[in-house]
């Protein structure tokens, strides 16, 4: 089963060709980042017009890349939701008008379940159930995936995401945007036991998260430092900031592991790709005893080649999409619409 993805629910418009679920014929990805840049973060009316201005050559070059044609498309996957609804109407639009031109299913993907959809793609044997750490731009979310389209949320943040928090704390530093990836290299190079951030646990028992104390810790920090005249170590702040972000998702993870004794546990989003996160679960689980899964850094950040793995389970367990489906920027995970 061919499936074509279109994703644009923020800066990247993406279109990808997988086969069954897990083979990558294409995955092409035109980002917007170099725009957004200027700003410090996306402005959704220029995401939207840029999305409108590439779409159609990025899904040029993803059958072109795969060697198919149109007519060699099964089905069309789109994301619907969560994110910018001007974003979104775009791919959302061109997908609905190939599925009636081509006369072939449709249907509409969550972008979250997307993002834990990349997993399938890069270990063919994982399957549910499994624990899922979501941590993207957007969300944080601790999942039980009791099956490819059926979600048990356990935990979620109460205020800020993981990567909300790295942007703003980077922003901060001064160090650009998006923060993510220059906060992890930067880290490398300093001492994560300089300063000691808080970590908010919140009531015993909750796997939900709190980022928004850390953040203002770090910001409050930084002022000090400042006003005091102090020599500011960004790379010491970065790391310290980063233990305390990385230690909280950790602890989480493996505590809801054994509670519901799970023996997988998968991590998903552009967070995923954090090289201190990735290498903290890994030796936990191993202590634990406990498989652990992550995608490739190129199918952590957004791209459509995880939405079209999502669009091909759900099509799976019958899950297909009328034309009549609008954008839906507050989707909920396993919400179906
Ligand atoms: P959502 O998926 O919640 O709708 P989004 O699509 O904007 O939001 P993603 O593309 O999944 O978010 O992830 C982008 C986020 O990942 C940004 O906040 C970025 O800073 C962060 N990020 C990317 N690489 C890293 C990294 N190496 N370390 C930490 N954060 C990272
Ligand atoms: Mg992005
Ligand atoms: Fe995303």
């Amino acid at each position: 089963l061919i499936v074509i993805g279109i994703e644009s629910s923020c800066d990247e418009t993406s279109c990808a060709i997988v086969k069954n679920g897990r083979e990558v014929l294409s995955n092409i990805i035109s980002s917007q980042i170099d725009i957004h840049k200027k700003f410090g973060g996306v402005v959704p009316e220029v995401a939207s017009r840029k999305h409108v201005e590439v779409i159609s050559n990025v899904v040029k070059e993803a059958i072109e890349k795969a060697n198919i044609s149109f007519e060699d498309i099964d089905l069309i996957a789109a994301t619907y939701g969560p994110g910018l609804v001007g974003a979104l109407l775009v791919g959302l639009s061109y997908a609905k008008g190939l599925a009636l031109s081509l006369n072939k299913p449709f249907v509409g993907v969550n972008h979250i379940e997307g993002h834990i959809a990349a997993n399938y793609i890069a270990h063919k044997e994982l399957e549910p159930p499994y624990l899922c750490l979501i941590v993207s731009g957007g969300h944080t979310h601790l999942v039980l995936v009791k099956d490819y389209t059926e979600f048990e949320v356990l935990g979620r943040t109460r205020d800020d995401a993981a990567g909300e928090a790295y942007d703003k704390v980077a922003r901060a530093l001064g160090l650009g945007y998006p923060g993510g990836p220059l906060i992890d290299a930067l880290a490398k190079e300093g001492d994560e036991y300089a300063v000691d951030f808080p970590k908010a646990y919140l009531e015993d028992e909750s796997f939900d998260f709190s980022f928004s104390g850390l953040k203002s810790a770090v910001l409050n920090y930084l002022n000090k430092m400042q006003m005091t005249g102090k020599e500011i170590k960004r790379e010491d702040v970065a790391a310290s900031f980063q233990r305390s972000v990385v230690e909280i998702l950790t602890e989480k993870a493996i505590l809801a592991a054994k509670k519901y004794k799970m023996n997988t546990i998968c991590l998903a989003g552009g967070v995923a790709a954090n090289s201190k996160l990735r290498d903290t679960l890994e030796k936990e689980c191993k202590k634990e005893g406990i498989n652990f899964y992550y995608p490739p850094i190129s199918l952590c950040t957004d791209n459509a080649a995880m939405i079209a793995s999502a669009g091909y389970f759900n099509y799976k367990a019958g899950l297909v999409s009328n034309l009549g489906l609008n954008a839906y920027p507050s989707l909920k995970i396993g919400q179906r619409l």
